[in-house]
């Protein structure tokens, strides 16, 4: 049995699309309801074929939905399920995609005090967002992670973790808190180093723009695929997550300068074994079927 008939997802940008195409592919019965609140983008998952119906509100949305899944930016996810907080089904299900969790359910259970709330995260996506962006395996083999509230029902959510099994996703259960610090260093910090290094290089003098571009596959174009992410998710990723990113930032900032000194003072031991230990790391991932096997990310080199 299916574990939801009829989803509505509100906000059609890479992970909206994305859910809605998977949806199809994996279940292909169930009555799907698509909301954007940027009329443009309503208009192309129209054109897409992407959705049952996409409406013009998202209260009319919402009406007879059996699971509602919020994938717009962390900040707006308080004001979006105002939104349709009056015409909510009383037994609907309602999840997120959020990048980061105890501020979404924080804001979540503000605006829908007496929903059933499962709060999700799909450790999936790419630099690029829009509904456009999306395509239906991006799920297939990624982690969902689930952070329920304390005394959510257990039924809510084993059908919300059944539906992302059903769109190619493995499961993990974690507390809000917990989730926001290993993301802060797996995912929220990576993307900070990465928009830093970029904006350095774009403001050096001595270096010029054209040479940056031009000997970029030394590595530093594979920290511009990540820097090329979208400013508002990102934006709001790091103010929701201000305490674990500021925390990880500062480990991070102690071993940069331990580096510093090893460089300064010639102790090449030190970074020969620090960067043996790395290497393992990315043969673990690779071991774990969490990415590409084949060399410099399988980029063909003809
Ligand atoms: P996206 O491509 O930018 O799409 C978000 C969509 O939501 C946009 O069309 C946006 O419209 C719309 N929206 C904003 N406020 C809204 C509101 N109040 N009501 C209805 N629609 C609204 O973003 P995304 O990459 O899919 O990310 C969506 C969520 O997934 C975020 O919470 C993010 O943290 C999470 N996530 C992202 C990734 C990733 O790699 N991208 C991975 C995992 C989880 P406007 O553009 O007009 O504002």
């Amino acid at each position: 049995m299916l574990p939801f008939a009829r989803v509505t997802i509100i906000g059609i940008g890479l992970i909206g699309s994305s859910i809605a195409r998977a949806t199809r592919a994996a279940m292909p019965s169930v009555a799907l309801t698509g909301y954007d609140a940027d009329a443009d983008v309503r208009a192309t998952a129209e054109r897409l074929d992407m959705f049952d119906d996409v409406a013009s509100s998202s209260g009319a949305a919402v009406i007879d939905a059996d699971l509602v899944i919020l994938c717009v930016p962390v900040g707006a996810m308080e004001a979006a399920a105002c939104d349709f907080a009056a015409d909510l089904p009383a037994d609907a299900v309602v999840s997120d995609v959020g990048s980061c969790k105890a501020e979404v359910v924080r804001a979540l259970t503000a605006a829908l005090p007496n929903a059933t709330i499962v709060p999700a995260h799909p450790v999936a996506g790419t630099e690029r967002s829009g509904p456009e962006a999306g395509f239906a395996t991006l799920f297939h083999k990624r982690w969902c992670i689930l952070t329920p509230p304390e005394g959510t029902d257990a039924l809510a959510i084993e059908r919300v973790a059944e539906f992302w099994r059903r769109l190619g996703a493995e499961i993990e259960t974690m507390a809000p808190d917990h989730h926001d610090r290993v993301l802060a260093i797996t995912s929220h910090l990576p993307h900070l180093i990465a928009y830093t290094i970029v904006g350095t290089a774009s403001d050096m003098e001595e270096v010029t723009q054209s040479e940056v571009i031009k000997y970029s596959a030394g590595g530093f174009r594979d920290f511009t695929r990540i820097a090329a992410s979208d400013p508002t998710m990102w934006r709001d990723v790091f103010l929701a997550n201000r305490e674990a990113v500021l925390d990880m930032l500062q480990r991070f900032s102690e071993d940069l300068s331990a580096l510093q000194r090893a460089i300064r003072w010639g102790k090449g031991d030190e970074l020969f074994d620090l960067f043996t230990k790395t290497r393992a790391v990315r043969r673990g991932i690779i071991e774990q079927g969490q990415d590409d096997p084949a060399p410099d990310f399988g980029r063909t080199h003809e």
